[in-house]
């Protein structure tokens, strides 16, 4: 590998203490810090007086302290730090809602040169920042800083500085520049409109003087058009080929038992959706391929999928073959194993259901019968099938994540030496950008039809003073022989606080509605036994309010129940907020979403609870919590498997995306393992780069 992957160590100005501090934002070797390209940029190259400034956004100001300190505000009397400065045209004044309060005074000490930069307002006749972009100007200032030039801001991690930042990447830049490659050839420049891409990492760096400023700021020049670019389409690459890889494999080819199909079809109490008539179309096909049927299944909260991949699971075990069910928890498990038993049963096809709380003799007896193909479909969870299970012809695996993304899940079914078709099932409806990065090497089945009859949920926001008005409203569902979830988001950080204020909650709900109401609490720290009790209890209807913390997936199905009430509903996420609401509204009568925020809301809380509230369509809330959150987030972070990305955005850049993607997967499709001359250089890269550098693919 090219010396772009050694340790950021090496790098002059970095020693253990600084490579600590860039490891927290994710810099760990040259080519990280190299690519770790400014976020956005100030205009330095007219830089005026204060009284010459006009107020309005984007300004810089560069002048000196003469005084700052803490102030008092209001009569709350908030905290501020005020720091006054000023230039030969006059004064300004800069303001800190939030700050470090002994970082912040010895940075602004008296006669400190000082860039300030962002929305110049007026206040009392007085030019002001309001937490402004600040630059601490030293007297050892570099040309860099001093020249006329637009002055890159680079995201950081506390104890860097954007100076320190600035000087370590210009030392590696300088050391290391050689190292970088050009990885297109150049008609392949052209006909995509991008430049030189060393040029452009340099120039992003460091812009040439005459460069857009707005465009600059809005990641739209061309050259973070070509960094962008090349990050979505390395990745697209790696997917491409990967799909490639699978499609060539070879697998199992079933028919399609048409006499099993309308039996399971005669066995369900409903008519199926054409969504669903019409995806499972498309597994019926991909099923009767002769590769490996790698196929994801979206779909909506009961929008009914469970039926769906039952309809392929009967399918494998007429060719002969045995089928898996894996949900990412025991109570969606053995909810899925009520529904598929029940049918299953009419169609006399044997079906058992394992878990850890599954044990002893019945234990060993489910794995003789899986041994020896007695048992055609299994349901359990991930983690059990993976470790113990020896199939005897295992045919299809359905895997349900639920809104976990499993990637890797999928691949250590492969690595169980057959190659069964692979159904991926999510309920959370992923916006088709990410869906196209996350599961490129997928093909998608989306049921974006819901079942007829379904009423939308009324779904409102209660503060917490609004207690009353919530307990008045679940007494009268009660009193209409409905049932209701009371959920108490559990954050793992204060896991056991939050535990307690669970439990709290409970005992004050049956004080309220005991004993005409029976009211139990579920939580992920009750034994399996213990949880399966109480939601069995629930689904039989014994149990009227069922009070859970989020840990437990409510991933159930009781059509009875007509009230979703989520405390601190300013917690949870939009998918989990989607989620939960999809719990209720199962039945034919009119439901509820009861969202109660404690306290005062965040800009973006109130913007993301008032989504809830104008639709109930999964996709729009995905779009929309992705636009808000950004994809890491959106996705729960880290393990979720998405690529993290430099300078590419999912939603801001979807347009280069398509692009990337279409250019990469017309190459693969032309020459799957990258040996003609034109794609040599695409495949050098992968290789220098482990295919590590852009777009890590799990
Ligand atoms: P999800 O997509 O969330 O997994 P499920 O498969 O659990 O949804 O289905 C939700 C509920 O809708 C179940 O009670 C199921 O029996 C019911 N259902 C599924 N398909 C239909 C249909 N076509 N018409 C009416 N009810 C349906
Ligand atoms: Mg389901």
């Amino acid at each position: 590998m090219s010396q772009l992957y050694t340790s950021v160590q090496y790098v002059k100005g970095v020693g253990p203490h600084i490579a600590a501090l860039l490891e927290k934002r994710g810099i760990r070797t040259v080519s990280d810090l190299i690519l770790h390209l400014p976020c956005r940029y100030i205009d330095r190259r007219r830089i005026a007086s204060i009284s010459d400034t006009p107020v309005g956004k984007e300004r810089t100001i560069i002048a000196e302290v003469v005084t700052s300190g803490v102030a008092f505000l209001g009569r709350k009397r908030k905290r501020i730090f005020e720091v006054i400065a000023k230039d030969e045209s006059g004064c300004l004044e800069a303001k800190w809602f939030h700050f470090n309060q002994s970082y912040m005074p010895k940075l602004f000490r008296k006669g400190t040169r000082v860039l300030f930069a962002g929305e110049l307002t007026e206040y009392n006749g007085m030019k002001q920042f309001v937490h402004p972009e600040i630059e601490i100007l030293g007297e050892d200032d570099d040309s860099f800083e001093l020249g006329g030039c637009l002055l890159p801001i680079y995201p950081l991690t506390e104890g860097l500085s954007q100076r320190l930042l600035r000087k370590i990447v210009k030392n590696a830049w300088e050391k290391y520049e050689k190292c970088l490659l050009n990885p297109y050839p150049n008609n392949f420049l052209k006909r995509h409109n991008l430049m030189d891409f060393k040029k452009a990492v340099s120039e992003l760096h460091l812009p040439p003087k005459d460069a857009d400023f707005d465009l600059l700021n809005t990641y739209r020049t061309e050259q973070h058009h070509t960094v962008i670019f090349t990050e979505f389409f390395f990745l697209e690459l790696a997917l491409a080929i990967r799909k490639a890889s699978i499609d060539k494999e070879k697998g199992l080819s079933f028919e399609f038992n048409e006499g099993v199909y309308k039996s399971l079809l005669a066995a369900l109490p409903f008519e199926l959706t054409s969504a669903q008539k019409r995806v499972i179309g498309e597994i019926k096909q991909d099923m009767s391929r002769v590769h490996p049927m790698n196929r994801l299944l979206q779909g909506d909260v009961g929008s009914g999928k469970t039926i769906v991949a039952l309809a392929a699971a009967v399918q494998a075990v007429a060719n002969g073959y045995q089928a898996v069910f894996m949900a990412p928890t025991e109570i969606l498990a053995e909810q899925h194993y009520r529904t598929i038993a029940a049918i299953a049963e009419k169609l006399q096809i044997p079906c058992a259901l394992l878990t850890a709380g599954v044990k002893g003799k019945m234990r060993d007896e489910i794995y003789k019968g899986i041994e020896s193909g007695a048992i055609p479909i299994l349901i359990g969870t991930h983690a059990v099938i993976q470790q113990d299970v020896k199939f005897a012809k295992l045919g299809l695996a359905i895997i349900d994540e639920q809104h976990r993304f499993g990637v890797i899940q999928r691949q250590a079914l492969h690595k169980k030496g057959v190659k069964p078709d692979v159904l991926v099932m999510t309920a959370t409806p992923i916006p088709r950008t990410l869906a196209m990065t996350l599961y490129g090497d997928l093909e998608i089945s989306v049921i974006d039809e819901m079942p007829k009859g379904r009423k939308s949920i009324i779904t409102r926001i209660y503060k917490d003073s609004e207690h009353e008005k919530l307990y008045g409203g679940i007494r009268t569902e009660l009193e209409r022989g409905h049932q209701i979830y009371v959920v108490y988001p559990l954050i793992e950080e204060s896991e056991k606080i939050d535990l307690k204020d669970a439990t709290e909650m409970s005992k004050r709900l049956a004080e309220i509605f005991s004993p005409q109401w029976r009211v139990e609490l579920l939580h992920g720290r009750m034994s399996s036994e213990e949880k399966e009790r109480v939601m069995n209890e629930f689904k039989s209807g014994k149990v009227h309010i069922l009070a859970a913390t989020s840990v437990v997936e409510v991933g159930v199905d009781v059509p009875n129940a007509t009230v979703m009430a989520i405390e601190h509903s300013e917690r949870f996420g939009l998918a989990q907020l989607h989620q939960l609401r999809g719990r209720v509204g199962r039945g034919d009568a009119q439901s509820f979403c009861i969202m109660i925020v404690g306290g005062r809301l965040s800009e973006e809380s109130r913007r993301r609870l008032n989504i809830m509230v104008e639709t109930t369509d999964g996709f729009k809330i995905a779009e929309e919590d992705l636009s808000i959150r950004g994809p890491g987030e959106f996705l729960g972070t880290r393990q979720s498997g998405i690529p993290e990305f430099k300078l590419a955005n999912l939603v801001r850049d979807v347009g280069i995306l398509q692009k990337a993607r279409q250019a990469a997967f017309e190459i693969i499709a032309n020459d799957p393992s990258l040996g003609l001359l034109q794609n040599r250089l695409f495949a050098e890269h992968i290789k220098n780069s482990g295919g590590v550098e852009f777009g890590k693919v799990a």
